[in-house]
Formats: structure tokens, C-alpha cells, sequence
């Protein structure tokens, strides 16, 4: 039997966990909700950097690592393939495709904060859909601005933002009510990929609004790829 730590923290990585026995661990950051009703085990909280994780595999005698993180969780991603290196066992990710832009799109590619902040000058009713960053920078709003902020996080929204705590996945339907509601000139986004957060960027396009897309951070090289949750399952069967 080879142990399996699977570090999650998104839908996909819920869906691999749902189909792992009691041998097995579901890893999550703790920043979340803590499923209790899975058949493996669950643990939570950082591993104390790449030498804290080599030291959980080998403690638990961890014969596989799975990173089915978010695409934008670097860290963590970058530590796996250490760590599991490190204790010389493989190390698989599930590594969503990224979304493409469709004709007509008006993608405006960015590296980091500062880069975003100057291509948005020119706007002025974001929707920001990037997590919980924008939340840091409430205090930069220029005055022209009003930003709606679409996160996790039920902070108090101020007079110039709306924090709007949501968990994917979104409805078109829903999306469009809530872009006529707003009147959104822009919309700020990751590139995640997959479906459950995709409707904003149909909407966008039948509104001809620009998306300023966060560019998606490079990620280490593994033993497996995997872009789907079907196939990566596959696989965990012929290794049994
Ligand atoms: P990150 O920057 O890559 O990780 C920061 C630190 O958090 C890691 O060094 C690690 O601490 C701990 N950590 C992260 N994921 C963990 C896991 N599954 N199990 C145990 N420890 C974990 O990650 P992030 O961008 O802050 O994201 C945190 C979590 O939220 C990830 O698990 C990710 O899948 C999920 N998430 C992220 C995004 C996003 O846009 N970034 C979106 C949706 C969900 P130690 O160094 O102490 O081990």
C-alpha cells in the first residue's frame, strides 16, 4: 500500500480526497472549511516549510505526494516537489489548464499588484476576484473608484469598497445579475481554469468589458501532470 499526503485546499482537490481510505491524509492549510465527513484522514496548518514537510513524509511513511493546491499556491507547490524529492518519492500535481482568451476578449496580462494597479487606473467600478489581496490595498483607492471585492472573507466592506463574501461556483445567471446589479466596468481575475468560477468571464465578453488577468506564477516540474480529476484518479488505481 503507498500512503498518499494529498494537499488541497480547492473543489478538485475535495473530489480526490472524497475517494481516499482511512490510510491516507488530506492535507489543508486551515484557512477554509475543514470537511468532517471524509474517509481519510485530515490534517491541518503548515508543515513548517519544505524541511517540515520532508520530515511529516517521512514520520507518516508517505510513499506519494498528490498537489492538487490552487494554480496562484506557489509555495506550497514548490515545497512538495522539495520535500518529496528530498525522501526521494514521487510527487504528482493536478494542474488545471488555464482559461483562453476567446475572440473579442480584451485580456490585459499583469505580473503582480503593482502592475494591476496601473492598468486600472483608467476604470472605475472593478470586480475583484483574486482572493483576499485586494483587501490589503482598501487604503489605495483612488478617488474615482468604487471596488467591489469578491473573496472568502466577511470583512466590513468601507465607503468606497463591498467585500462580497462568496464560495464558488458561480451561475451565469447569477453572474449577470450581479454584473447589472453593479455595473462593473472591469473585472480582475487569476487565471484558475476550470468551470466553477468561469461564468464571469462569459459575462465579461457578452458585455465587452476588459478582464486584467493576473498572470499565473511558474510552478515546479513533478514526476505526473495531471489536468483533471478523472484521470489523476485512473492512475491512483493501477498503483493501487
Ligand atoms: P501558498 O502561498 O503556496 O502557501 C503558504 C503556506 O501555507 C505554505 O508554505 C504552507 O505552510 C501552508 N499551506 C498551503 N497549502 C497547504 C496545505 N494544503 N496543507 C498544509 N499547509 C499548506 O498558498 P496560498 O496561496 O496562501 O493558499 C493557501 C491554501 O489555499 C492552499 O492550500 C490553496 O490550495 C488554497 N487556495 C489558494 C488560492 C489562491 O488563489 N492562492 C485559491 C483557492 C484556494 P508551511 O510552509 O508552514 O508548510
Amino acid at each position: 500500500m503507498t500512503r498518499i499526503l494529498l494537499l488541497g485546499g480547492t473543489g478538485d482537490a475535495l473530489r480526490i480526497a472524497r475517494q481516499l481510505g482511512p490510510e491516507h491524509v488530506y492535507s489543508l492549510a486551515g484557512l477554509g472549511k475543514v470537511p468532517d465527513d471524509l474517509p481519510c484522514r485530515v490534517r491541518v496548518g503548515g508543515f513548517g516549510g519544505r524541511e517540515g514537510m520532508a520530515r511529516y513524509i517521512e514520520d507518516e511513511r508517505i510513499g506519494l505526494v498528490i498537489d492538487a493546491t490552487h494554480p496562484y499556491a506557489a509555495q506550497i507547490s514548490a515545497n512538495a516537489a522539495k520535500a518529496s524529492g528530498a525522501a526521494r518519492i514521487p510527487c504528482w500535481a493536478l494542474r488545471r489548464e488555464e482559461w483562453q482568451p476567446q475572440a473579442g476578449d480584451d485580456w490585459r496580462m499583469v505580473d503582480d499588484w503593482a502592475e494591476l494597479a496601473a492598468a486600472l487606473a483608467a476604470f472605475k467600478r472593478p470586480l475583484f476576484t483574486l482572493g483576499r489581496e485586494p483587501l490589503a490595498h482598501l487604503d489605495e483607492i483612488p478617488p474615482q473608484q468604487f471596488w467591489t471585492v469578491r473573496c472568502l472573507d466577511a470583512n466590513e466592506s468601507g465607503p468606497r469598497a463591498r467585500i462580497l463574501a462568496a464560495r464558488g461556483p458561480f451561475t451565469l445567471e447569477g453572474e449577470r445579475t450581479l454584473f447589472n446589479a453593479e455595473a462593473f466596468d472591469v473585472v480582475v481575475s487569476k487565471n484558475s481554469g476550470g468551470s466553477a468560477t468561469e461564468a464571469k468571464l462569459e459575462v465579461a465578453r457578452e458585455r465587452d468589458l476588459p478582464v486584467i488577468m493576473l498572470r499565473r506564477p511558474e510552478l515546479p516540474a513533478v514526476d505526473r501532470e495531471f489536468a483533471n480529476v478523472p484521470d489523476l484518479l485512473e492512475a491512483l488505481q493501477v498503483i493501487g
